[in-house]
């Protein structure tokens, strides 16, 4: 095979990708059409191509030269079987895109039910969005879901694994079994913690008890509305700007970061990040809203922004684009959870003490639930895929999800909840890695680092490597042995314990 055309085929096949994507969902563009693009350059997924790269990479004998061939046959496998569904997918888009719900007697769209069932006070009136939202999805929904995740075990098989979950396990190099062991650890570790915390929260911000409590009731919890005097919608581009002014990163001669903050009717409410030239063109899409969860999303979107846009540009495309993301989701949590860091509240938002505690408190209390969350559904995820049949699995996750959260999950989802390739070990891989990586951090610059400069240099050195190494790489380098779960389950207990 021509591995050098194959390269840049592929890097510029993510690139129109990434723009497609940018311009439909900061609503320039109604359409969304992948599909195209993956007609055109659909050799790129040819078997023949997946049993070259493999042989080539199994016959490499340079370290750095097999893990380019890795990130390209991962590349090649998830496009080949997404390839074989991207109708399917297509339809499933456009069906919810398109779904409305009757509330009142009154259409809603669907994906808008979700803004309502976050802001809606009364418990009866939000159990009834959730109903109607489950509704449809059982209904309309899941049929194509069905057929959807049933083609894609079916090409898993034809490529020549036992399961979904063998070749996702083989593509990304990793053990799913040690990952979901340091997840149990967590569950146990936090059960008492997370039943009384949560429970005590859930019952003064929305009135529920846990036992009665739904998985939608944590939408209410998680919007955290009395805070909202403190994210104020017009402050959030410039508060960014400013945390990483203190680092020593002046974001207005990043002329590589693209910021869209207009106002349009179709753009995505939720912050975004599109890389569309590692690091010359990437796009930090934020619509601003206001309130607790928009200022995390931005903070999010803004860390892969500021990793891909440090990368370095002689590195090859396959540390750039390629990789693991359980790195640049890493850097994304590294903003993110500026969110805990009492200094960067009182430092950047001037919360009062009291607040600043108060505030601590629910936002690691809300970080729990969707690390618990996420251990939950990497244990359903697991057996979802394990090669037998999907039929009846809507009871699993029900009672694995119920269980982690101790909230109710209904089994309406069992479907929609469910991460392609096995996303949700990104998630929770990076959690642990940034609680490592926050750790040296301390050691190093103090609890107040994000106000030093020599952080910020700290920070963009190791995004300039891009993806080129893993998380245990990266913490090989910093004198930490592996991914341990210890530190995130330490730093989520402490900040619940010092602040309740
Ligand atoms: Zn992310």
């Amino acid at each position: 095979m021509d591995l050098e055309k194959y390269r840049q085929t592929a890097e510029s096949f993510l690139s129109r990708l990434d723009k497609e994507y940018y311009l439909h969902f900061a609503g320039l563009k109604e359409e969304l059409n992948t599909s195209v693009i993956y007609n055109e350059n659909s050799w790129l997924f040819d078997r023949k191509n997946f049993d070259d790269l493999k042989e080539l990479k199994d016959n490499e004998k340079c370290t750095d030269g097999k893990t380019k061939l890795f990130n390209l046959l991962k590349f090649c496998g998830e496009g080949f079987i997404e390839n074989q569904v991207k109708e399917l997918s297509d339809s499933i888009a456009e069906q919810e895109a398109k779904a409305v719900i009757k509330l009142n007697g009154e259409d809603v769209s669907y994906r808008y039910s979700e803004i309502l069932l976050s802001n809606e006070a009364d418990k009866d009136r939000r159990d009834e969005i959730d109903d109607a939202r489950n509704d449809i999805v059982k209904k309309e929904f899941n049929p194509k879901l069905f057929q959807y995740w049933k083609e894609l075990h079916n090409q898993a098989s034809l490529l020549g694994f036992t399961s979904y979950r063998e070749m996702f396990a083989y593509l990304k190099g990793e053990d799913f079994n040690n990952t979901l062991l340091q997840m149990e650890i967590l569950l146990s570790r936090t059960r008492d913690l997370y039943e009384e915390h949560f429970g005590k929260l859930l019952l003064r911000e929305t009135g529920v008890e846990l036992k009665n409590a739904r998985k939608s009731d944590f939408a209410k919890l998680r919007r955290a509305d009395s805070f909202d005097r403190y994210f104020k919608k017009e402050l959030l581009v410039s508060i960014f700007k400013d945390t990483l002014m203190a680092m020593g990163i002046d974001v207005s001669r990043q002329s590589n970061i693209i910021f869209d903050v207009e106002e349009r009717k179709n753009k995505s409410p939720r912050a975004f990040c599109s890389t569309v030239k590692v690091p010359g063109e990437i796009y930090l899409v934020v619509m601003p809203r206001g309130g607790q969860d928009d200022y995390e999303a931005m903070f999010h979107e803004g860390g892969h922004a500021e990793h891909f846009s440090n990368t370095r540009a002689s590195l090859d495309f396959e540390h750039k684009f390629l990789g693991d993301n359980a790195v640049t989701e890493g850097y994304a949590f590294t903003l993110e959870h500026l969110m805990q860091s009492s200094h960067w509240l009182s430092s950047f938002l001037k919360m009062p003490a009291d607040e600043v505690k108060e505030f601590v408190y629910l936002s690691s209390i809300i970080k729990l639930w969707f690390c618990r969350r996420y251990a939950g559904k990497l244990k359903y995820e697991l057996s979802l895929h394990d090669g037998t049949r999907i039929e009846g699995k809507e009871n699993l996750y029900k009672e694995i999800l119920s269980d982690a959260s101790m909230m109710q999950y209904l089994d309406a989802e069992y479907l929609k909840d469910v991460d392609e390739g096995f996303y949700c070990t990104n998630y929770i891989r990076a959690w642990i890695f940034e609680a490592q990586l926050k750790d040296y951090m301390h050691r190093k610059f103090g609890y107040a680092w994000m106000k030093q400069k020599k952080a910020g240099d700290f920070l963009r050195e190791i995004w300039s490597y891009g993806q080129k190494y893993n998380p245990s790489e990266i913490l090989d380098q910093l004198g930490y042995r592996e991914l341990d779960v210890d530190y995130l389950i330490s730093s989520i207990t402490e900040n619940i314990i010092k602040n309740k």
